[in-house]
């Protein structure tokens, strides 16, 4: 059984409980300070939200809102008394616990002009941007009391469930203002709220469990690797579905840090069942948009792979479609980060969304899992047979892979085979179970039933066909020690109907038989299984009519009656040689197109790469020069030297500057020698009598030295 680990370091962006951005406490830190309040405090709490952050961020970028957010910080701080307590609770959320200012009347004051300073605008990369906040209001002495009794440990939640009950309200009623809790907002969003914090219990006690549901292939019947499924073992209600609770977390922004969890513990899962020799397993592991749209995601991807050993291309992230068609710019980009760790990429519930083919075709995925809406009716509903059939010829052609979902029958499973699906999830092959039953199912050495497959070993078939008992037993005899499975017709007709139903390697066939001769009954069979080895046995011939059937190929050999045994035997195991020969061809054949194909698929590809990598440098060229530039005109004084001690680079600012000696041999032995690549500060005193404070840094790409940067600070006061 996995359990969440809270160290506060697990949580993106945070360290030790401490948001990295705006230097403040999180939402852990505001219930200690909550819980720690005396029932009858006269404690207020303003919770407050930053209208529109989320449209700024795609607007302007996420670096803008971590401005953004900074600066708002800094006004809300503006309000805060020593013994009062500010936090960021949430992406667009901060939290002011007044314990300073008791006065209701004093407390609203405060909130209005929160709303007013929060309403100024902020000044972001040159341009005024404008955003509004909405605030919730909850004192303790009058709401927060009046719950004390009956739910015992949610006390400590009700004065923030409060404030974000009126918060709420706000938002949905009264945009950019306050509005103070009242007990009949509880009604509308306690459900909710009680879910939310008991979510965070959930995570605080470590109730959520990861299970694990087992694929299988569809070529060797094997067990090919999980899906990770959530769980959260209620102490009341038992286990709960991920749907009961997902979007809540979503919604509150946990599922980063839930989603962080259960990434690593399937990863150590399956890292941990190596041990047991399953190497060739693999792990697939749900993404959240919101976990995709984090700019840290990939990093936290490659650490957690480093972390526990595993190699990315064990690892599948699953994305719904849904998810991709959301923001596709970034999508993309995240993807193609993804890609480059080397981990796989499914799309998850697949037909569901409204996918551009064009669109998917750009993307780096590997594996399309169908929705399990498709597969329920595919054994009746010819609809929901032929959308399965087209995904699966469209992702094949596309060079992914297939997954069908919730296969609860035999029926669906042989269809989906049938349709050349690649592998298969679902009921019938086993349901989400914990990591303990999982690893004794693949120790029971659990394969799909090999005629599941389709595919019954290989054995040599010969048809016997003639109208005579005698014949054909006398025959079978002969070749009974030959291990062939040999099947037989007393006619033509009857011959076809057992080809129809079995794989025939090889025929032998009389050729006086009423109703339909040898000859004909072979020229047939060659039109309908060509592959077919076709031979005569017969003491009578036309010879014409039979010279014909040869010339024409529908007869491999003739022979005559009554035989010789050992020559019948080495005929018709010559026969059976020269079509495992032809079969073998016909394979390399299809493996061959399906290389070349293959190859094609990867020029493309490098072509596609060549393309992007020519792209990049020019936007790194353009880049370049916009950075030297800036440089050149930058107020700073500031000199490059390269390794050979020559000066490669000086702005406007520098060559004001008026020094007399060879400034490289002034400037590089202040700092020690450059395997040191962090940045050293020494004085100064230039020509003029001028004071500077020089910081200069070794740069180092690709371990290789390629020069010394140094920037002047004037230090103002001149030395004497
Ligand atoms: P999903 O990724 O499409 O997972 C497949 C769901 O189908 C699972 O539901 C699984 O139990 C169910 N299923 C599999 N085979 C069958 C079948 O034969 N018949 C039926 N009726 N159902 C079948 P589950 O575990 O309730 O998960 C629901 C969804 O919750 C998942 O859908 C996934 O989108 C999400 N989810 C689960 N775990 C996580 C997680 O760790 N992170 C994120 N972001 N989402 C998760
Ligand atoms: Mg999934
Ligand atoms: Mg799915």
């Amino acid at each position: 059984m996995n359990e969440l680990n809270l160290t506060p370091t697990g949580e993106p962006g945070r360290i030790h409980g401490i948001d990295a951005l705006t230097g403040l406490p999180g939402r852990e830190g505001l219930l200690r300070r909550v819980n720690e309040l005396q029932a009858d405090s006269q404690a207020a709490l303003i919770c407050i939200d930053l209208d529109q952050l989320s449209a700024l961020n795609e607007t302007l970028g996420l670096s803008a809102g971590d401005v953004l957010l900074v600066e708002a910080a800094h006004r809300i701080a503006k309000y805060a008394k020593s013994e009062d307590y500010l936090v960021r609770y949430g992406g667009d959320k901060f939290g002011l616990l007044l314990t300073s200012q008791t006065v209701p009347s004093q407390i609203e004051q405060i909130a209005t002009a929160l709303i007013e300073a929060l309403r100024h605008p902020y000044l972001i990369a040159g341009r005024e941007v404008y955003l509004g906040a909405s605030i919730g209001l909850a004192f303790q002495q009058s709401h927060a009391v009046a719950h004390e009794s009956p739910d015992g440990p949610q006390l400590q939640y009700s004065l923030l469930r409060h404030a974000e009950a009126a918060l709420a309200r706000a938002k949905l009623t009264s945009r950019g203002s306050w509005i103070s809790y009242a007990p009949d907002m509880n009604r509308n969003f306690s459900g909710r709220l009680n879910l939310e914090s008991e979510l965070y219990q959930a995570i605080e006690l470590h109730q959520f469990l990861v299970y694990y549901q087992p694929k299988a292939s569809c070529k060797t019947g094997e067990i090919s690797g999980f899906e990770a499924l959530i769980r959260w073992q209620h102490p009341e209600k038992g286990v709960i579905l991920p749907s009961e609770f997902i979007p809540t977390l979503e919604n509150t922004g946990l599922i980063e840090r839930v989603g962080a969890w259960v990434l690593r513990a399937a990863c150590q899962q399956l890292k941990d069942w190596d041990a047991f020799d399953f190497e060739r397993l693999k792990m697939a592991v749900n993404v959240s948009l919101r976990q995709l749209n984090d700019p840290l995601f990939p990093e936290l991807v490659a650490t957690i792979l480093a972390d526990t050993g595993l190699t990315a291309d064990r690892l599948e992230l699953e994305l719904t479609e849904s998810m991709l068609m959301h923001d596709v710019i970034r999508t993309e980009s995240q993807l193609f980060r993804l890609k480059k760790i080397g981990v796989k990429l499914s799309i998850d519930d697949f037909g569901t969304g409204y996918s551009s083919l064009a669109y998917l075709k750009r993307l780096p995925i590997d594996t399309v899992k169908v929705d399990r809406a498709f597969v329920q009716d595919i054994t009746t509903d010819p609809d929901d047979a032929s959308i399965t059939r087209a995904i699966i010829s469209m992702a094949h052609s596309l060079k992914m892979a297939v997954v069908a979902e919730g296969i609860e029958t035999d029926a669906q499973l042989s269809t989906l085979i049938n349709q050349h699906c690649d592998m298969v999830q679902g009921y019938f092959i086993g349901k989400p179970m914990p990591s303990h039953d999982a690893l004794a199912l693949l120790q029971s050495g659990w394969v799909l039933a090999a005629s599941t497959l389709g595919r019954p070993a290989k054995t040599r078939t010969l048809l016997l066909v003639d109208d005579e008992d005698s014949i054909l037993s006398a025959l079978k005899r002969l070749l009974r020690r030959e291990g062939y499975r040999i099947l037989s017709a007393n006619s033509g007709a009857q011959g076809l109907e057992i080809l129809a139903a079995n794989d025939v390697d090889v025929i032998v066939s009389d050729q006086r038989m009423p109703n339909m001769t040898g000859e004909e009954f072979l020229r047939r069979t060659k039109d309908l299984y060509p592959e077919t080895m076709r031979l005569v046995l017969s003491g009578y011939a036309d010879m014409e009519s039979i010279t014909n059937a040869i010339n024409q190929g529908a007869i491999y050999k003739f022979m005559s009656k009554p035989w010789d045994e050992q020559l019948l035997r080495e005929c018709i195991a010559e026969a059976f040689r020269h079509k495992e020969m032809s079969d073998e061809n016909h394979r390399l054949t299809a493996e061959v197109a399906s290389k070349n194909q293959e190859l094609l698929f990867k020029n493309q590809t490098l072509a596609r790469l060549l393309d992007e990598q020519s792209h990049q440098s020019v936007v790194g060229l353009a880049a370049l020069s916009a950075s030297q530039e800036t440089l050149h005109w930058i107020p700073v004084p500031i000199v490059g030297v390269d390794s050979e001690g020559l000066i490669v680079l000086r702005n406007a600012a520098f060559a004001e500057l008026n020094f007399q000696s060879d400034i490289a041999s002034l400037l590089l032995p202040k700092l020690p020698a450059w395997p040191n690549g962090s940045a050293h500060q020494f004085e100064l005193i230039d020509a003029n009598g001028a004071g500077w404070r020089v910081v200069g840094r070794h740069l180092v790409t690709q371990k290789q030295h390629r020069g010394t940067v140094f920037a002047f600070l004037s230090i103002n006061d001149r030395h004497e």
